[in-house]
């Protein structure tokens, strides 16, 4: 390997991916950019040896050598493992921003051709419920737990503004569920509207989710960029993946501060996996992406032109719509190659730019408060009283003066005090105490003391503080009374 000669993980996957990877290999050997490849595993295979992150060590130091990947699909069979191998190398190497284009293709009908669709959407790849924090509280009721930082909000509205720049792009939607998730999903708003300014070029826009789902389905002209919180973003961009053809052209690309890896939006599809039949523009045009990344950025566009060059040509796999004698994948990537340096006569190439990626903190990073107080305590607890008889009976059971219960809630609704309850219950309440006098604040000796209390009559599973930072609640109203 020449000194110059760049490395890169190969990880095939598994279902279809092994034959969209050879795919993707061939056309860049044709390019000429020199690239050492080093295949490894992950997936499947790795979780059938008994790895249970599904990531092997040495796929692990691989990546850390070369800081790029590019992979097929990876499947967690069922049985097997306790996390996905995808979520164990997005946040092992904390590729923490996912960019997925699509664009009208040529050839390719869709109910929205002649839109010159063009979107980019960002999903922050790490937090929120894809971190997979759960618990059975009870028997019955499941929990899932939606973690957002302020760290991982600046990271991704910062990446997304500075691929809108790279990409000259000039409108930036933020998609939240802010109005009911006012904290979790409107730190991602707030943090949005606070790095906006500085970028004074670009139209910022806040949407709430379900209307950007409406929008994308009416009119999706209307976007560019689209930065959303992880589980919205999973969901959406396989929205827009079928807004343009279908996830065969869909390809996506996660990025950190050290390391990138590229790969198609779509999974194994095990029905065609092993038949010659996947096509491959996904994880090609991903890889266009790498080269692009790595700086090579005249064979990136070689191979984007060649592709939109083929489907121009008529040659198309079988996952389009009204094809009766589909190309296969290796009849597709030959064409493909047979292109290369060939200029599409309908979507000319892109102007780029280097993404400037966000400085990266060191240490831990602290939000401060000003002032902080502890204004009451929810327990959580499992018991098959009624309402009311609950109620009275944990005011016998809490001797502490200095705490009143507030009120109850089951499944979300209020159920305590109040008398006309629609919600059908279930043995899972929560229980919100206050400070008898108003004002006042709870010490943890008062939280600790209250909590032996309630558990000598109840069994409880979880506690939350209601703090207030700076003066302002730092917790959720009760949605319905
Ligand atoms: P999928 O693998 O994306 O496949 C869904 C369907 O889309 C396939 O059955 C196939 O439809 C079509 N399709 C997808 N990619 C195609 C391509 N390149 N060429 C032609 N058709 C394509 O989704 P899934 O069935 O939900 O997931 C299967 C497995 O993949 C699961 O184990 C899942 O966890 C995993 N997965 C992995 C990743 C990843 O590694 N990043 C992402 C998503 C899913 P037809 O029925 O029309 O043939």
């Amino acid at each position: 390997m020449s000194p110059a000669t760049r490395s890169v993980t190969v990880l095939p996957g598994d279902g279809i991916g092994p034959e969209v990877v050879e795919a993707a290999l061939a056309i860049i050997e044709a390019t000429g950019v020199a690239i050492e490849f080093e295949r490894h595993e992950a997936g499947e295979k790795a979780f059938k040896k008994g790895i249970e992150t599904g990531v092997p060590q040495d796929t692990i130091d691989s990546v850390e050598r070369t800081r790029v990947v590019l992979k097929g699909p990876l499947e967690t069979p069922i049985g097997f493992g306790n996390r996905s191998a995808n979520v164990t190398l997005r946040t092992l190497f904390e590729t923490y921003g996912n960019i997925r284009p699509v664009r009208e293709l040529p050839g390719v009908q869709t109910p929205f051709t002649g839109r010159k669709l063009d979107i980019v959407l960002v999903r922050e790849n790490i937090e929120d419920l894809y971190a997979g924090i759960e618990y059975m509280q009870t028997p019955g009721v499941a929990e899932s737990l939606k973690l957002i930082s302020r760290e991982g909000c600046e990271k991704i509205v910062k990446l997304a503004f500075a691929f809108a720049v790279a990409e000259d792009r000039h409108r930036v939607h933020c998609a939240t569920k802010s109005n009911i998730m006012k904290l979790s999903e409107g730190l991602l708003q707030h943090t949005f509207e606070e790095f906006a300014p500085q970028f004074p070029a670009i139209e910022a826009k806040h949407i709430l989710i379900d209307n950007c789902a409406h929008q994308l389905a009416m009119r999706p002209e209307q976007f560019d960029v689209i930065v959303t919180t992880n589980m919205n973003g999973d969901i959406l961009s396989d929205l827009t993946s079928g807004l343009t053809g279908g996830l065969g052209f869909a390809p996506s690309a996660n990025i950190g501060n050290d390391v990138a890896i590229f790969e198609a939006v779509h999974g194994s599809a095990p029905d065609i996996a092993g038949k010659n039949k996947a096509n491959p523009t996904a994880l090609v045009l991903s890889a266009a992406m790498m080269l692009r990344h790595i700086g090579e950025g005249k064979a990136a566009t070689n191979v984007e032109q060649a592709v939109l060059v083929t489907l121009e040509g008529g040659i198309r796999t079988g996952d389009m719509a009204g094809i009766s004698q589909p190309a296969s994948t290796t009849d597709f990537t030959k064409a493909v190659i047979a292109n290369l340096g060939q200029r599409s006569r309908l979507i000319p190439p892109r102007e780029y730019r280097k993404i400037q990626m966000p400085v990266q903190q060191k240490g831990v990073r602290v939000v401060k408060a000003a002032s902080r107080s502890v204004v009451g305590v929810d327990i959580y607890l499992e018991s098959e009283m009624e309402p009311d008889k609950l109620a009275q009976n944990l005011q016998s059971a809490v001797r502490l003066k200095s705490v009143r219960l507030q009120m109850i809630t089951n499944r979300g609704a209020i159920v305590f005090p109040t008398t006309d309850r629609q919600v059908s219950l279930v043995d899972h309440f929560r229980c919100r105490f206050v400070p008898a006098v108003e004002n006042a604040e709870l010490s943890d000796a008062d939280i600790i003391t209250l909590l032996q209390q309630v558990g000598g009559a109840h069994r409880w599973m979880h506690i939350e503080k209601l703090q207030q930072f700076d003066g302002a609640p730092a917790f959720s109203k009760s949605q319905v009374s």
